[in-house]
Order: structure tokens, then C-alpha cells, then sequence
């Protein structure tokens, strides 16, 4: 087929850890999808760290089949930083990245390339819905994407996660961010573009368990939010401010009672502790604050490389090889 011959059109990212779970239907749909593209395509699995038989599964798979390259990082490195390793490898004109675990629908990706068809540069698939996950998870992603709406000036679309195409001139761009703390949506939406979205609503997992668990998700937030919004150091500002204020006031009020002689003066010890209590909660806090910001900044005067990379497979063919007549994914 013509149409599956010259240099690489698409390529597929796909992080990867310990998914041995859903890896036989994955590569199933993604076969299936690599044959229905109008171009060649790549898909790359980065390995982040896994422990379990992906990592095996998707070496044979790259030293069998043309269309599967395999990235195998020498730890996990976390979802964000394994989506840069995969992007970075990519050969193709337009980008994908998404989840192994099929809670993005490779059907989408069609609609996502009709779009870039278009002529658009990004293209991000929004949730409508969200199968399977629990009412937690759901609830704080609602609250997470609103909120940091809220507090960012980069117009970081809501309801949107990695699952998106970008344009090789997108990735270029993106290429040239080396920064630590990753978030990668939010470093998108700042480089701007022409974008669009399709909407889907988004399965349950296909198998396994989430490999997402709240530190995780605790910490993708802390990035989102200090990387895209000061509003955390501009918040200590206005606590600084609003307390010292109360401290002006009280002090104003202790004078007056002290030149009215009232023995309220003496007994106030219990609302002298509290306010102590209170002044060095606040100022721990704010530290706190500053300290987060201090450390990224210590992660970026590091300058270590972003990732490190162990295991390289499937690399060595420039072009993808035209789909063979019967490829055999036997899992
Ligand atoms: N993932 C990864 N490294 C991690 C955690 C997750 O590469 O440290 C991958 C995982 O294999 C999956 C994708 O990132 O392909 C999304 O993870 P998951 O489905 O567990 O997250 P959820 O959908 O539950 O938020
Ligand atoms: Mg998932």
C-alpha cells in the first residue's frame, strides 16, 4: 500500500509502566489502527521503569515489526518526563501521545488527524466523561482543572489531559523547554498555535491498575500550579499583609487599654500565645511557599538530564517498513 511507504508521517507515544496487564489488547487495537492511517506511522512505547513483562513484550515486538520502536528509561522517571523521551525520539510530522492503558480510544486519533488535516497544530481531545474511575479521583480532577483555570495566565484547556497531536513545528518548539518539573499540557497551551479539540468520552481502563496513584497526582498539580501561576507567592504576600494588618489593629487596641489603666492588659496571656501560634504557623507557611519555588529552581541549576536512557530498540530503521501482509502480534 502506497500510502504506508516514505518517511514517517505519524508517531504514536505511548508511556508505559508495568501495563503487561493491557498490553495483548493494545497492540491488538494499535495494529489495527496503524493499517487504517493515510501515512506511515511509528509507534513508540517508552518503558518507565517497569518492572514487570512489558518491558520484554515490547523489545521482541520492536525487533519484529518495523512499525515499534522501544524506549527503555533506567528508572521511572514518571508519566511527564517518559512522554518527553518518547516525543524527543519521534521521527514523524505529526505527534501523538497517548495511554497504553486505552482510556484514550485510538479511534479518536483518527478525528484528531482529520483535524490537523485542517491545518491545525494542536489538536487535544477533551473528556465529556469519565468511566471507572472513582468519584475522588473524578471530583479532584474537576476542582484541579478549574482551579488552575483560575490561576494561570496560559490558557491551559479544561477537562484535557496528555492525549493530544501535536505538529512537528509544535514539537520543535516544545523541544527547545528543557525545563525539570514538567507539565507538559500546560507547556503546550503556553507555546500557542493554531489549536483545536475533538471530544470523547473516556472508557474505563482496559485492564491492570492505575499507575497514578495521589502522590502522584499531588505532585503533577504542585507542577501545574507552580509552573504556570505565581499565585501561590502572591498569595503569601496578601496572608503577610492581611496578618500584619490584624497586628496593627490589636496592637492600636492594646494601647487604648493601656491608657485607660484596664486589667485586661494582664490577664491576656491565653490570646498572646495564640497569636504567637498563629504568627509562626503563617510564617512557616509562607517559607514553605518561597522553598518550593526555591527548590525548582535548584532542580534547574542542576542541570541534569531529563531522563536517562537504557534500552534503545527499533531505532536503526530510518523509515517505517510498509506494513507486512500479515503481521502476526500473537500475545
Ligand atoms: N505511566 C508512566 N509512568 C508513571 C505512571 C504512569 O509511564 O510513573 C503511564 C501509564 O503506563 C499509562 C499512562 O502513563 O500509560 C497513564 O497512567 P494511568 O493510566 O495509570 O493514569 P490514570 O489514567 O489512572 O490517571
Ligand atoms: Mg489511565
Amino acid at each position: 500500500m502506497a500510502a504506508n511507504s516514505g518517511p514517517i508521517r505519524y508517531s504514536l507515544v505511548i508511556p508505559v509502566f508495568n501495563e503487561e496487564a493491557v498490553l495483548p489488547i493494545l497492540l491488538r487495537r494499535l495494529d489495527f489502527l496503524l493499517s487504517r492511517l493515510d501515512g506511515p506511522a511509528e509507534a513508540i512505547f517508552v518503558d518507565d521503569g517497569s518492572s514487570d513483562s512489558s518491558s520484554i513484550v515490547l523489545q521482541a515486538l520492536a525487533a519484529r515489526d518495523a512499525r515499534f520502536r522501544y524506549i527503555g528509561l533506567s528508572r521511572n522517571f514518571g508519566h511527564q518526563v517518559a512522554i518527553t523521551a518518547g516525543m524527543d525520539a519521534a521521527q514523524g510530522e505529526a505527534i501523538i501521545v497517548m495511554d497504553a492503558d486505552l482510556q484514550d480510544p485510538p479511534e479518536v486519533i483518527e478525528q484528531l488527524i482529520a483535524k490537523w488535516h485542517e491545518g491545525n497544530d494542536v489538536v487535544h481531545a477533551r473528556r465529556l466523561s469519565r468511566e471507572g474511575e472513582s468519584r475522588f479521583k473524578r471530583a479532584t480532577a474537576h476542582l484541579f482543572y478549574r482551579l488552575l483555570g483560575k490561576m494561570s495566565s496560559v490558557g491551559i484547556p479544561a477537562d484535557v489531559g496528555d492525549f493530544r497531536l501535536i505538529d512537528r513545528k509544535v514539537l520543535d518548539a516544545l523541544r527547545q523547554m528543557p525545563e525539570q518539573d514538567r507539565f507538559v499540557r500546560g507547556m503546550i497551551a503556553w507555546l500557542g498555535f493554531r489549536q483545536a479539540e475533538v471530544t470523547f468520552h473516556r472508557l474505563e481502563r482496559a485492564a491492570g491498575e492505575t499507575k497514578y496513584p495521589l502522590f502522584k497526582m499531588i505532585r503533577l498539580a504542585m507542577n501545574a500550579a507552580l509552573g504556570f501561576s505565581d499565585l501561590p507567592l502572591r498569595l503569601a504576600i496578601w496572608c503577610g499583609l492581611t496578618v500584619s494588618a490584624f497586628a496593627l489593629l490589636y496592637g492600636g487596641w492594646v494601647v487604648v487599654m493601656w491608657l485607660s489603666n484596664d486589667a485586661h492588659l494582664v490577664t491576656g496571656w491565653s490570646s498572646t500565645i495564640v497569636l504567637l501560634s498563629l504568627l509562626c504557623g503563617m510564617n512557616m507557611l509562607m517559607t514553605g511557599i518561597v522553598g518550593l519555588y526555591v527548590g525548582r529552581i535548584h532542580a534547574e541549576v542542576k542541570r541534569r538530564p531529563l531522563y536517562v536512557v537504557q534500552k534503545r530498540a527499533g531505532f536503526d530503521r530510518n523509515e517505517a517498513a510498509t506494513v507486512p501482509a500479515k503481521h502476526a502480534i500473537n500475545e
